[in-house]
């Protein structure tokens, strides 16, 4: 598609939500364009705890309108990627003097039956004397309850999105920033920046979607010339991943005495992820990183459950970020409404904007649908919704079918070891495929950078997922960054940056 032509629909931002505009949008044929001033998902999205879930929590605020949609979403996000989201059973032990039982019951009977449940096994109690899920935890924990959720790759949600997006007509640029959004009566020209070369270019588009996440307002202020808008609240979450805590293959839910809550989840194989945190944040959510005091906590709170206290020393990686929060006016950081509010502004005697304030990863694609409804009140109808019953690139397979992938995967590339098999089942689905070409044999894979990461890989996630440097690769397409050496990343770098290089030459 040309970048000259008037589009549809020009979107700022390539996290989750933009993304899966972008994806819903193309579908029902309209011209999509979207900026990302980074890589993808590399603002809020890649540092999400990694949930689909309907926010067992949110029903002490009442928010029954967001939870039933997150939890209606579980089961349709499964079928539609299930390399990248599976379910997942959450251990909630009952600790005496927080939340008494009857009311965690009430709350997973709600959470059971408020969202068309049909796949997912329903709640049971457990008994941790006996249950293997009480072995890593302090023996006064004695009885807990187990319940249903979902597990997500974040980051590769929206490389898919984005994927898919460009498979259907969209044009996604990223390290493309925009730097200003001039508006018309009938469409808008946005001033768009490569982060690399610094050229500068211009598009224009009939309507602009604004899903800058945690940017919403700074893009509003900024770029469209919104001065003093505050409509987010930024509210920070970090999260650490330590060494395995524990064998089991379910997470945990484990409940504070300050009210909040953490969990901690079967990470990677070898590890376990712990988090979140809730704090406002002020300055560039680009640099959002965990503080000493959000370590103290995270690591008191789990301690309070596991047997074996989890230590500073134990702690492999940290990451942080920015939650872009509808703000309600509510006192606490953790009270924030976690739903999600588009507001159109234009459309009659200037061209239309359309602002993305807060949302979760589970709802973005009710959250795209929502836009469309309004895209379409302003520039027309195209298409009809299409994405329930979808799949994203690599999900073409049975829901429960992911063993049966593997196997496949195995039988066409005896050479791959299990785990190597296993792992590209897990990001690319039915594309490992594609990216495994014609090898025959491991020195067919190219260049090998450490672990089970080759040349074959990095050149697939270059063409096709728009990956440009070797974090792109390595703590987003991938999460290889948790094993390769500093000097492994290096040499992938050079080799990314040469590569970068001959392809941009070659344009
Ligand atoms: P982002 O992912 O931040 O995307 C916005 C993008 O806009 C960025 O990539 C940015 O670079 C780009 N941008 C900004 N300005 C410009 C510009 N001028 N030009 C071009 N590009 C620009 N949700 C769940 O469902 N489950 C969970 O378990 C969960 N856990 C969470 C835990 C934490 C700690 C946090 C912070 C959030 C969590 N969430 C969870 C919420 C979820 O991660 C976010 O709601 C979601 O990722 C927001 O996506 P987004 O696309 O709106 O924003």
């Amino acid at each position: 598609m040309d970048a000259s032509a008037m589009h549809d629909i020009f979107i700022i931002g390539g996290g989750i939500n933009g993304c899966g505009i972008a994806r819903d949008a193309a579908g029902r044929g309209y011209s999509v364009f979207l900026a990302e001033m980074n890589d993808l998902a590399s603002g809020t999205s890649s540092g999400s705890t990694k949930l689909i879930h309907g926010g067992l929590r949110y029903l002490e605020y009442y928010e029954f309108r967001l939870v039933r949609e997150a939890l209606m979403e579980r089961e349709v996000l499964w079928k539609m990627a299930p390399h990248i989201i599976w379910p997942m059973r959450f251990v909630l032990p009952y600790a005496e003097g927080l939340r008494p039982a009857w009311m965690l019951r009430l709350g997973l009977f709600l959470y059971d039956h408020l969202g068309g449940r049909k796949l997912l096994p329903p709640t049971r109690t457990l008994d941790m004397r006996r249950d293997p899920a009480g072995k890593p935890l302090k023996p006064l924990f004695r009885k807990a309850f187990e319940y249903s959720d979902g597990w997500v790759n974040d980051a590769r949600l929206v490389a898919l999105n984005a994927r898919d997006a460009a498979d259907r007509g969209a044009i996604i640029r990223t390290r493309t920033r925009v730097t200003e959004a001039r508006r018309s009566a009938d469409h808008w020209t946005l001033t768009i920046q490569d982060q690399r070369t610094r050229a500068v270019e211009t598009v224009r588009a009939r309507l602009l979607v604004n899903a800058a996440g945690p940017w919403v307002d700074t893009v509003l202020a900024g770029v469209a010339g919104e001065n003093g808008a505050h409509n987010v609240r930024l509210v920070g979450g970090s999260h650490i991943v330590v060494r395995k805590k524990f064998d089991d293959p379910r997470a945990y839910f484990f409940q504070n005495k300050d009210g909040r809550i953490i969990f901690a989840i079967p990470y990677e194989g070898d590890f376990t992820l712990i988090g979140t945190t809730d704090r406002d944040f002020k300055g560039d959510p680009g640099e959002a990183k965990i503080t000493e005091g959000e370590i103290d906590y995270l690591c008191a709170a789990a301690s309070e459950y596991f047997l074996e206290p989890v230590r500073r020393e134990d702690i492999v990686w940290t990451y942080s970020a920015v939650r872009p929060l509808y703000d309600d006016g509510a006192s606490k950081a953790q009270e924030a409404t976690r739903d999600y509010v588009l507001r159109a502004d234009g459309g009659k005697d200037v061209a239309p904007v359309i602002n993305v304030f807060g949302g979760k990863i589970t709802t973005y694609r009710r959250l795209s649908e929502h836009m469309l409804e309004k895209i379409e009140e302003q520039i027309g109808k195209r298409g009809q919704p299409w994405t329930a019953g979808s799949t994203l690139p690599g999900g073409d397979f049975a829901h429960d079918g992911f063993e049966a992938e593997v196997a496949k995967l195995r039988k066409m590339h005896p050479y791959l070891e299990a785990g190597h098999a296993r792992r590209l089942v897990r990001l690319y689905g039915t594309r490992a495929q594609a990216l495994l070409g014609l090898a025959k044999s491991t020195q067919d894979l190219g260049r090998h950078f450490g672990v089970d990461l080759y040349e074959i890989e990095v050149r697939y996630l270059m063409e096709h997922e728009w990956a440009m440097t070797a974090e792109d690769v390595l703590w987003r397409r991938t999460k290889r960054g948790l094993r390769l050496t500093e000097e492994q990343a290096q040499a992938l770098d050079q080799f990314m940056a040469a590569e970068q290089g001959r392809r941009t030459a070659a344009e």
